[in-house]
């Protein structure tokens, strides 16, 4: 635990158990594929060391991180893990690499260039992955370049263990794209023939074409993001974030609340003030007058957010919870308000919801029960 919760605005409980619960459902349903983990971006907002840790006492022995910074962090906790870096290798970063043990991801000729260079120099081949580009237009080598790649010598001075690329809309398995993606990359497998492959992130291991090959890439799903948007989430949840309710307060029908008097009541209404605002990662844009924006669980009510989200401060019609008072606590994620949800309650993706979660709250780790 970091800060006792009185010292902190919010609460945030991160459950680790229901974290490696969720990494034993990937793995099963991807069975026979090997089951990763992507714990980029502080583990998505959860905690770096804490997720590697977990995920490592529950089998997973492949993580991939997106800068080496991170990778670094990780390599402290787990000695023994197979590290890939999606961003691939920045130029001069080669000896970090292999003393780190850590494998990039190469996605260009200069990144495989340097990468081979740098194996020839020390007559050692080191491992890598190589990124090929089927749809996103954002990393990797072109699809038509595999022939090429084949027959160059730089193949043969490194040691590839993975043959990857991403799909562009997993979660919307009715999108032409992803069969497009599939068979593109089967066209790249066919040519690199003998690097274990990946494709599938957290939503791509449950299409129905089953993209698995030799290893699955899971991570929003790991975290409890549902990977079957169009139906019910199958990921236990793995964050919950209560902050405290300050004040309470009465107004008239014609009051207005928060900044620029955004917001006015409709009548007699009991608004309540949470110690927990956009610079905790609540986000701002959840400010919506229409009752499709930011919400809470006040004794298991749930109650919209009126006027502008503050930077440390929220206001809540509290009016449906006639019992709310100063001293309970408003539930902000959790107990069925989703992360999909509060994301597109602020307008934004559940992602962005967990990579944003401040810095500000108590943080209390849940082990496995
Ligand atoms: C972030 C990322 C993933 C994980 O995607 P989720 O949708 O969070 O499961 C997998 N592969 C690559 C290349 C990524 O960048």
């Amino acid at each position: 635990m970091s800060g006792a919760p009185d010292a902190a605005g919010a609460t945030l409980t991160i459950d680790l158990g229901a974290l490696a619960a969720n990494w034993r459902l990937l793995r099963d349903r991807a069975a026979p594929a090997e089951c990763a983990a992507v714990v980029k971006a502080d583990a998505y907002g959860i905690g770096l060391e804490q997720a590697g840790r977990a995920l490592a006492r529950a089998g997973c022995l492949t993580f991939f991180v997106a800068h080496p910074g991170e990778a670094i962090r990780l390599r402290a906790e787990l000695p023994e893990a197979a590290i890939y870096v999606l961003n691939g290798l920045p130029s001069g970063a080669e000896q970090l690499f292999a003393a780190q043990g850590l494998r990039p991801i190469l996605g260009s000729w200069p990144e495989l260039r340097d990468w081979a260079a740098f194996c020839r120099s020390e007559n050692r081949r080191h491992p890598a992955a190589l990124h090929v580009d089927t749809g996103m237009n954002r990393l990797g080598f072109r699809p038509e370049e595999a022939a090429r790649l084949v027959a160059d010598d730089a193949l043969g001075a490194i040691e590839p263990t993975l043959l990857m690329s991403h799909l562009v809309a997993a979660e919307e398995p009715v999108r032409d794209v992803n069969a497009r993606q599939i068979r593109a990359f089967d066209v790249v497998r066919a040519t690199l023939t003998d690097i274990p492959a990946s494709l599938a992130n957290s939503a791509g291991i449950f299409l129905p074409q089953r993209p698995h090959h030799a290893l699955v890439r899971p991570g929003y799903a790991l975290y409890g993001g549902n990977p079957t948007p169009w139906t019910a989430n199958p990921m236990r949840p793995v964050v919950r974030l209560e902050a405290r309710i300050i004040q309470v307060r009465e107004v008239e029908g014609g009051e207005t609340a928060g900044y620029n008097a955004r917001w006015t009541a409709p009548g007699p209404r009991r608004l309540a003030t949470l110690s927990v605002g956009y610079a905790d990662g609540f986000l701002r844009s959840g400010s919506a007058a229409d009752g499709t924006g930011a919400a809470a669980l006040v004794a298991g009510h749930p109650c919209p957010v009126v006027g502008t989200i503050s930077m440390d401060l929220t206001i809540l019609d509290v009016t449906d919870a006639p019992r709310a008072e100063r001293g309970d606590a408003a539930v902000l994620i959790g107990d069925g308000l989703e992360i999909d949800e509060v994301g597109r309650r602020a307008g934004t993706i559940g992602y962005e919801i967990l990579t944003s979660l401040g810095r500000r709250y108590a943080r209390r780790y849940l082990d496995e029960a």
